[in-house]
């Protein structure tokens, strides 16, 4: 927030209404204002975005509404103005984000003292009707703006007509068409009723609401007279129609929203038949807005040209996230009520914000229906960040080495072919984690020998010398194929998943052993093992991987076998499994779910268990230690070790090999930069020695990185 407000003040002039609408996106306030201390001792309200509480021309404020928060600026010690600004539903700032607001009223007192040097003007009330913000979480960062598609209703490709007249009779025809398909599905009887009796239900009762409601179709013929298309007029009718049933406080009713949903889904579907529309498309850079999103419906959408995703439910180490990450789709998650509200093509901003408390997990905003400032400050901010990109390009061919001279290797976690190009591009000095189960999941099913072995080995030719580590299939869990049921455990993270379907179905895991050892065709090979908890699993599996090579020819010119460290119980066994393991990466995002027993995909616990704890560090410090007095390389291939403040701090430890996804890699390299190594391990050291029971040592390690102009 306070970069992008420093840019803005910066611009000479920044407007007040400028301020209050960064202010309040930025810190996801449903309104700020802005009011400057007049000498008659009035506080005068100079700007508002958003609602704003009548709390002013008043010489002391009256008492404000829960979740408000009132800050006077002061400019040389003199009172200049005021900042107030209140979340959605009175939600409170907690003390950081009260903290980082001071700094922000730091910021803009210039400029509220030169206001009030001059004449009064009439105030700046930016309050479109139309215009409204969400709140959510970062769970990839970037900033995105484009037009909204809702899986379900297709945008309409027409927005507007010449002709009402004609657009009416287009209307009424698909609800004739409309209401012939629902007679024949009730006609359909019993059988109808037992295969699908919600779904008739349902249709029933839309039915019923719509032949009870007359006006929903008054309504939609009104908006066709004001120049609408018959398409948009039903989704604008239906948009509205969900507003006010998402108000409606009994909740059988509220739930109706789906069969609207439903209803107008298939009066669009009958519109677009009679027009003889091919299934719609949606634009590329638009951005999805989905309750729950599987990682295989994701690539879909990709393919389809995606920009960005907003999505109700899912946390930063989900694998929808992880493969939002992978394709660099900017992500948000824990929006409420924008789904209701939006309608498909309306315009969005998604500000996904990085550098929160977990580099992910930080303020997000999605701005629905942008009002001309919103647009502009954003697409300012969309050039700034194109422009650090391009800075940031330069790095590229330089290696990654610590200012004291400590060499680390990034890498990059890919799965999918199509992210091979970002090894040229970020200069990574080659593949960390490839997970296999990525590209199976794009397809939807486990390949055959052949086609797996051409996808690793397209793989291993583009890495060309750069060394690859192929993880084996890690299925179930969150991962899972298109084609297979919904899982049937009850905890599936911790059920039949990963290693434990491969050492129980071992056909399935030879034929991947033998595409990678085809694939490798006589050059060196290492493949890593996930989810191993027992030294007797890692035994079993690599047998199954010796006993392949025996049979695969050429034999590669060497085979790496490695295990990923994930199962705390690992830890216990650890210099056996040293003793007869290649390489060991360890995989944050499981160890740490499992440490904590803190599901990965719950975004409700997400921020309570840090990886900078002390527990976390001790166990990281432990293994790095062993490994290295063992000579096995050991490497970090969670997500934190993209996030620029753990991985400094996962090589503070002594990991000099991390693996991330792929926009991690230059930032976390400028970082390295302004590093000492060796300064920050003594403080860190030091810092886990004195702990005293803390649950984080996130601010300490932050702060010391700040002083030092490494990264904030
Ligand atoms: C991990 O668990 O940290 C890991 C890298 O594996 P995945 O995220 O694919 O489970
Ligand atoms: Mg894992």
């Amino acid at each position: 927030m306070l970069a992008l407000l420093g840019r803005l003040i910066a611009e000479e002039p920044a407007s007040l209404a400028s301020i209050a609408t960064l202010l309040a996106a930025e810190t996801g306030a449903e309104c700020c204002s802005i009011h400057l201390q007049r000498a008659d001792g009035r506080l005068e309200l100079a700007a508002s975005e958003g609602p704003c509480p009548q709390i002013l021309e008043s010489p002391t404020p009256p008492p404000l509404a829960a979740g408000s928060l009132h800050l006077p600026v002061r400019r040389a010690g003199r009172l200049v103005g005021a900042l107030v600004l209140r979340r959605p539903g009175g939600a409170s700032f907690t003390t950081e984000e009260h903290e980082a607001i001071g700094l922000a009223a730091v910021l803009v007192a210039p400029n509220l003292a030169a206001a009030v040097a001059r004449p009064p003007e009439p105030a700046t009330f930016t309050t479109p009707e139309a215009a409204r913000r969400f709140s959510g979480r970062t769970l990839v960062p970037g900033l995105v703006i484009g037009p909204a598609v809702l899986p379900g209703l297709p945008a309409p490709q027409r927005l507007t007509a010449d002709d009402p007249e004609a657009e009416l009779a287009r209307l009424h025809r698909a609800v004739a068409a409309m209401r012939r398909e629902i007679d024949a599905l009730i006609a359909a009887g019993p059988e109808a009723s037992r295969k699908g009796a919600g779904v008739v239900r349902d249709v029933l009762e839309a039915y019923r609401l719509i032949a009870a409601d007359p006006a929903w179709l008054r309504r939609v013929c009104e908006m066709i007279h004001t120049g609408l298309s018959a398409e948009a007029a039903v989704h604008r009718v239906a948009g509205e129609l969900r507003e006010r049933m998402r108000r409606i406080p009994d909740a059988y009713l509220r739930e109706r929203t789906a069969d609207i949903e439903d209803l107008s889904g298939r009066l669009l579907a009958a519109l677009d038949e009679a027009a003889g529309a091919s299934p719609v498309e949606p634009t590329p850079g638009a951005i999805l807005l989905a309750r729950r999103l599987g990682p295989a419906e994701l690539l879909t959408w990709h393919a389809r040209g995606l920009a960005g995703l907003v999505v109700e439910e899912a946390s930063s180490t989900s694998h929808a996230a992880i493969v939002a990450r992978a394709l660099g789709i900017p992500t948000i998650s824990g929006v409420h009520g924008l789904i209701e509200a939006a309608e498909p093509g309306d315009e969005i901003v998604l500000d996904a914000a990085e550098g929160g408390p977990r580099g992910d997990g930080s303020l997000a905003q999605a701005v629905l229906r942008p009002s001309p400032e919103q647009r502009r400050i954003y697409s300012q901010a969309l050039e700034a960040a194109r422009q650090r990109l391009a800075s940031l390009a330069t790095l590229q061919d330089r290696p990654a080495t610590s200012r004291d001279g400590v060499a680390v290797r990034l890498m990059l976690n890919i799965g999918l072919p199509l992210e091979l190009a970002q090894l040229d591009a970020t200069g990574a000095e080659g593949i960390g984690l490839f997970r296999t189960e990525i590209a199976m999941m794009a397809r939807g099913a486990v390949a055959e020998v052949a086609e797996q072995a051409a996808i690793y080995s397209q793989v291993l030719e583009v890495a060309g010398a750069r060394p690859v580590q192929f993880r084996t299939l890690d299925l179930g869990g969150d991962k899972l194929l298109a084609d297979n049921d919904a899982p049937t455990e009850t905890n599936p993270a911790m059920g039949w998943r990963s290693l434990r379907v491969g050492l129980d179905r071992p056909s399935l895991m030879r034929r991947q052993l033998r595409a990678l050892l085809l694939a490798a065709a006589g050059r060196e090979l290492s493949v890593m093992f996930p989810m191993v908890a027992t030294i007797a699993e890692f035994r079993a599996a690599r047998a199954l991987l010796l006993a392949e090579a025996e049979r695969v020819r050429p034999m590669p010119a060497r085979l790496r076998v490695g295990t990923m460290l994930e199962v705390p119980a690992l830890m216990w066994q650890i210099d056996a499994l040293l003793a007869e393991t290649d390489f060991v990466s360890i995989g944050t995002n499981d160890l740490m779910q499992f440490l904590y027993a803190a599901d990965r995909t719950n975004p409700a616990i997400a921020s309570r268990y840090d990886l900078l704890a002390p527990a976390m560090l001790g166990l990281i410090a432990d293994v790095a230690a062993r490994a290295r007095a063992a000579g096995v390389p050991l490497s970090v291939c969670g997500e934190a070790a993209g996030r620029p403040i753990e991985a400094l701090t996962l090589v503070g430890l002594g990991v000099t090999s991390l693996s991330m996804p792929a926009p991690a890699v230059l930032p976390l390299k400028a970082a390295l930069g302004a590093l000492d190594v060796a300064e920050f391990g003594t403080f860190l050291r030091g810092l886990c020695r004195n702990q005293n029971g803390a649950s984080s040592l996130r601010t300490d390690i932050t702060i010391w990185l700040q002083e030092r102009n490494v990264c904030g």
